[in-house]
């Protein structure tokens, strides 16, 4: 039996990701901080909370992060822990930064010192593309221009990762991920707020969805399918980054029309209105990635597609709200 670690297992990722694992007959151990009240309903809702072995630790303490390794004895590490919302990277960019950025230097010092031989997967994101090469379709050599203190956290992250490949000769592999969804997405994500706000609207527990900007344009894929790709890179030979997405881009109002439609609401316009609140101080325009190397040397392709995806999201929370 194969041991893997996954800091961030209480997250969509580290949820999707632990029953994948666990299906493959992984024995599996996931970080977890210390809060107030457990976040574990992911795991619940995937039916594998009572499979995952839970070690304390977070990811701005050394010492935690040292004892994970050495009590799990990982032969993959997957570094999926992240203050993950570009909105609060501005109002808490410390934070941010050392979760997202000092924090891997010490998961990769953890696993430098105490299990070197294992593989390390790096959870880089699209947001480090920003604005750079206008309109054109991302791929793993296009130049990097973050537009967050989130993005530029992950850019930092993404550097030291394959910084201590260089250096060290580690396993470590980035997956630069292009924004995936399911009905597990945190709720303050835009489908995620969609998807609730439709089936709220539905069902007559509100009148009306507050958004931002509703031109912004994204490459949305489904999480499950995001989280094999992970391990496929962990399972080639050498450590090389990949660019996973779908390849098709989508307005935030695309998402709002598809998604009014699954819930048969015709004119979706009367029943969502912009709110300043929700703009950001610097916008990340659009997003389109080309995920042909994963194609190619991974074997990998997303399966969801866009209105499957909407299909799945919204059906979710119409069947959680009327619950
Ligand atoms: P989530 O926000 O759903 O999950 C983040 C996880 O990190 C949670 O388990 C959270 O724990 C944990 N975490 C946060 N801060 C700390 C800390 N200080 N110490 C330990 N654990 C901590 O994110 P996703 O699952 O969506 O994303 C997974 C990773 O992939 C993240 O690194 C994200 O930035 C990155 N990514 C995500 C993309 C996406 O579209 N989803 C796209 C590209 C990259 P808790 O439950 O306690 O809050
Ligand atoms: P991100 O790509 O990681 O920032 O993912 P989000 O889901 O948070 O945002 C995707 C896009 O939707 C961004 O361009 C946001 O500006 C835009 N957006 C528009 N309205 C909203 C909103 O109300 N909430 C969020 N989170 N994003 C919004």
């Amino acid at each position: 039996m194969k041991n893997a670690l996954i800091t961030g297992v209480t997250g969509q990722d580290g949820a999707y990701l632990a029953k994948f694992l666990l299906d493959k007959s992984y024995k599996v151990f996931g970080l977890v901080r210390r809060l107030s009240t457990p976040n574990f309903w992911r795991l619940e809702e995937l039916g594998i909370k009572d499979k995952v072995e839970f070690l304390d630790g977070d990811m701005t303490d050394q010492e935690s992060l040292n004892n994970a390794v050495k009590l799990s004895k990982p032969v993959e590490v997957y570094n999926l822990a992240a203050q993950s919302y570009v909105g609060t990277s501005w109002k808490q960019a410390v934070l941010t930064a050392e979760v997202d950025a000092v924090g891997v230097i010490k998961i990769l010092n953890a696993v430098k010192d105490f299990a070197s031989d294992a593989k390390f997967y790096q959870a880089s994101s699209s947001e480090m593309f920003g604005n750079s090469a206008k309109g054109e379709v991302k791929s793993e050599d296009t130049p990097l221009h973050p537009t967050s203190p989130y993005a530029i956290s992950k850019l930092f992250a993404h550097w030291m990762a394959v910084n201590y490949k260089d250096s060290y000769g580690m396993f470590v592999s980035c997956g630069i991920l292009f924004n995936h969804e399911s009905p597990l997405r945190g709720i303050e994500f835009v489908t995620r707020k969609i998807s609730d706000g439709v089936a709220r609207i539905k069902l007559g527990l509100a009148d009306k969805l507050y958004l931002g900007n509703l031109e912004s344009k994204r490459d949305w894929g489904f999480a499950g399918d995001y989280v094999e790709a992970m391990w496929m890179m962990l399972q080639q030979e050498d450590p090389e980054n990949f660019v996973i997405a779908t390849g098709e881009t989508h307005s935030v109002a695309d998402f709002c029309r598809e998604a009014f439609e699954v819930a048969g609401i015709e004119n979706w316009k009367d029943y969502v209105a912009k709110n300043e609140k929700f703009m950001r101080p610097s916008e990340l325009h659009a997003l389109k990635g080309d995920s042909s190397k994963a194609g190619k040397e991974l074997g990998w392709e997303p399966k969801v597609n866009f209105g499957e995806l909407v299909r799945m999201m919204v059906e979710a929370d119409l069947e959680r709200l009327s619950k």
